[in-house]
């Protein structure tokens, strides 16, 4: 086809949205968007981003595809069982609208996602099922400094929710006491948290997916327009009733998460070759001898035994550790992870790289002096997260260009 007929084939696809005064399609089609969850929601909201002429987006997803989803995901197929639901997903999107360059990233979202994408992303709309994920989403999302947009379903009831943690309420500042209790009973232990985490049996519809799918994805399109939206406040349905009515959040003065990073230096180094010693020498560089290195997702340095007081190293994003790998060889107990989320400098394994440490790709990682902070964004990574949305195209190449092409200063 002619670059011509293309567009006048475009103009064809989007001329019923055209008929709205105010509706940009060259602002969707530039659009970049980050799903988090390819389950019942996830696959809406990709079938409504692909309808509606969105450009870019990355989906994730750890989990594969079961027979029991076939039921609520308008995407998935008898026969992609087993397989990635995030790959599928934007498999099957880019089926609805060629034009949609969306990729998949397999990995847990609460331990593996790096900042970057948060930070690549001009909105975050998350299709999850659990508060450990919505937290670890509402905290990278202020870090980020972007708006994020929460769906929930349970039953035939759900909510879609809008957080702009920088200037109005967040997700935290909705959680109650109880919701906090029940998450840190949950955290307590890390290991067996995880296992009940990946049960998600929560029933739902594909209707009620469908509908809070469809306020989201309609929240984000007015959001990219730069209209009011629902920020602050939720849109709950009641399913049996056929009632719905918005609430209003408040933001609470002593909630810790709303801080966007500010002035964040993009390095253009690669989690699997800088080695923890060269970031904290290169921080130590900007702000001084005593600097400290702070991550941003808890990671593993090893294993103590409670029962045997065997001790072992294990270095790996809490998020990777099997709860096999929890057991102690000796005696089969189940060990104490050692956790940590600072570097002071004495570590035995400073020189391990980022990655092996289980830093994800990608990631911000803070230095601290005192009341001084600095953040360094590892976007040596971001070609090979990114994949084919990372072809600087006549769209983002200007914006690319400051995540990709940074001058490559090598680590020292
Ligand atoms: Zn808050
Ligand atoms: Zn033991």
């Amino acid at each position: 086809m002619s670059e011509v007929l293309q567009i006048e084939a475009e103009d064809d696809r989007f001329a019923r949205f055209r008929l709205m005064s105010w509706w940009d399609q060259p602002r969707l089609a530039a659009a970049r968007v980050l799903v988090i969850g390819a389950g019942a929601l996830g696959n809406e909201i990709l079938k409504n981003l692909a309808l509606l002429g969105i450009g870019q987006a990355v989906v994730c997803d750890l989990d594969q595809i079961e027979q029991s989803n076939l039921s609520r995901s308008v995407l998935f197929r008898e026969g992609d069982r087993g397989r990635a639901k995030s790959v599928i997903a934007a498999e099957r999107a880019r089926e609805i609208y060629p034009g949609f360059n969306v990729v998949p990233w397999v990995g847990n979202v609460v331990y593996d996602l790096g900042l970057g994408l948060y930070r690549w992303a001009d909105v975050i709309i998350a299709g999850l099922d659990n508060r450990e994920a919505r937290v670890a989403i509402n905290r990278s999302a202020a870090r980020a400094g972007k708006v994020w947009i929460d769906g929930a379903i349970e039953r035939l009831d759900g909510v879609a929710r809008v957080f702009d943690p920088a200037c109005g309420p967040c997700y935290e500042c909705t959680m109650s006491a109880n919701d906090w209790k029940m998450l840190a009973a949950r955290r307590s232990c890390a290991l067996l948290s995880r296992g009940d985490l990946a049960q998600g049996k929560t029933p739902t519809t594909p209707t009620t997916a469908s509908i809070i799918a469809g306020i989201q994805c309609q929240e984000g399109v007015k959001l990219l327009h730069g209209l009011e939206t629902l920020v602050g406040k939720g849109f709950v349905f009641e399913g049996l009733s056929h009632q719905s009515y918005v609430v209003s959040y408040t933001r609470k003065d002593d909630c810790p998460s709303h801080d966007p990073l500010e002035g964040v230096a993009s390095l253009g180094w690669r989690v699997q070759e800088t080695t923890a010693r060269q970031l904290l020498e290169h921080a130590r560089h900007d702000l001084g001898p005593g600097t400290i290195l702070e991550f941003h997702t808890d990671l593993l340095s090893g294993f103590d035994c409670p029962q045997c007081h065997a001790q072992a190293d294990h270095f790996a994003s809490l998020g990777r550790v099997t709860e096999g790998e929890g057991k102690c060889p000796r005696c089969g107990t189940l060990r104490a992870p050692r956790t940590y989320h600072t570097l002071v400098g004495n570590e035995p394994f400073l020189d391990e790289t980022l990655g092996r440490l289980g830093v994800p790709a990608w990631d911000v990682v803070s230095a601290r002096a005192g009341t001084s902070y600095r953040h360094y964004e590892l976007s040596g990574d971001a070609p090979a997260v990114l994949g084919p949305l990372a072809v600087p195209d006549q769209q983002t190449q200007g914006r690319l260009m400051q995540v990709t092409m940074n001058p490559a200063k090598e680590p020292r």
